[in-house]
């Protein structure tokens, strides 16, 4: 029965290998089904008869199905909100916009060359962040990688592709094989993505991060820290309390010697949490020796889903002077983009009723 995704790399390859076949048929069949998700099998022309059977019998070219795309006003951002086969629900977001074209007023511009995916790898999540939608859900499921490559190819439909952020719902380390198979494929024909155009965002798993460097060379990494201490660390994320602060700054270290790579902070500002003048000191202090960058994240309320308020404005500005004045740490301030989609920075959860789905607020948005 066929029943995988065909960018299911490694059981597509298998399969292939097995019943004859070169493995080298498999990109051709991927770009045809990049540029025609829909499409059948004998659609697509000079394969080896046997593929035919064997794509006919085991897979199909997307097991999802894009649900509903839903553009923000200003056209930059688009929502996709894929349903999979097993009926659960993932959100992927494009953004497109033309920073170099908007530096001049400070503004995304529609329409920009340089579309971004923000993407899922699993459904719900297991870290339990408490100012995270998506942490509130628990876990679901794991997406294979066909699934997570499936948005891509979703989202390929809609605009031109050129970066891809791990930064939708769940922590993509968790799903590693699945995430690291995806990539693998994202940066071959037929997507060939400069890895340098990936970033996985992850809490912090330090076995995984230790890894990270030798499987995947060139990604880039996002590290969520929010807190600069572990007490406040495990205050809002409980999974900090199995990967204690020092131990992981020792990974980051050992990643940055290796890898010789910028390394990305995301630190959501939660009011009187971890946005005092103190934190800021002691952020930049445990940062000083590193070579990052930080993104200062404005929190989205997410209702009663979690306690939180988002930080004043003022505050996140002098968050920002200070760890840039005193610890000379380039900090940005992300950009709050199509908030009326609920598609700003923020986490997903997907709440169903018979045959609707209803988003009640959604994935982070990115730095790039
Ligand atoms: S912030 Fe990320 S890691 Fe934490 S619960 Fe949400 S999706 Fe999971």
């Amino acid at each position: 029965m066929a029943c995988r995704s065909v960018f299911d790399a490694s059981a597509v390859k298998s399969d292939f290998e097995s019943a004859g076949i070169s493995p080298n048929f498999v990109p051709l069949v991927w770009k045809h089904v990049l540029k025609n998700p829909n499409c059948r099998w004998d659609e697509i022309p000079s394969l080896p008869s046997a593929a035919y059977a064997l794509l006919n019998s085991k897979f199909m070219p997307c097991t999802s199905t894009l649900h509903s795309a839903v553009d923000s006003s200003d056209q930059v951002t688009t929502k996709l909100l894929i349903k999979l086969k097993n009926g659960e629900f993932v959100e992927a977001v494009v953004m497109r916009y033309d920073t170099r074209l908007g530096k001049y007023d400070g503004k995304p511009r529609p329409g920009g060359p340089r579309a971004t995916l923000c993407i899922s790898s699993q459904v719900g999540c297991k870290m339990g962040c408490n100012f995270c939608a998506t942490g509130s859900m628990g876990f679901k499921s794991n997406l294979s990688s066909g699934e997570i490559l499936e948005q891509l190819v979703h989202a390929s439909q809609i605009s031109a592709i050129r970066n891809v952020v791990f930064m939708g719902m769940g922590e993509p380390l968790n799903n590693y094989a699945a995430v690291v198979e995806a990539i693998r494929v994202m940066t071959a024909p037929p997507f060939q993505l400069s890895p340098k155009k990936i970033t996985v965002s992850t809490v912090g798993i330090i076995h995984a991060i230790n890894k990270l460097h030798g499987d995947m060379p060139n990604l880039n990494l996002a590290v969520s820290l929010h807190a600069p201490v572990q007490d406040i660390r495990c205050q809002i994320m409980p999974a900090a309390r199995a990967f204690p602060l020092e131990k992981l700054m020792n990974a980051l270290q050992k990643y940055q010697t290796i890898s010789q790579q910028k390394i990305f902070i995301e630190y959501i500002m939660l009011d009187g949490v971890n946005d005092e003048e103190q934190h800021a000191h002691q952020l930049g202090k445990l940062l000083e020796t590193f070579d990052v960058v930080v993104n200062l994240i404005p929190f989205n309320p997410i209702g009663s889903l979690s306690p939180y308020r988002s930080s004043k404005d003022q505050r996140v500005v002098e968050f920002q002077k200070t760890l840039r004045g005193t610890y000379n740490i380039r900090t940005t301030v992300r950009k709050q983009m199509g908030q009326d989609i609920s598609g700003a920075c923020g986490q997903l959860v997907v709440k169903r009723s018979s045959k609707t789905a209803n988003l009640i607020t959604d994935i982070e948005d990115l730095h790039i």
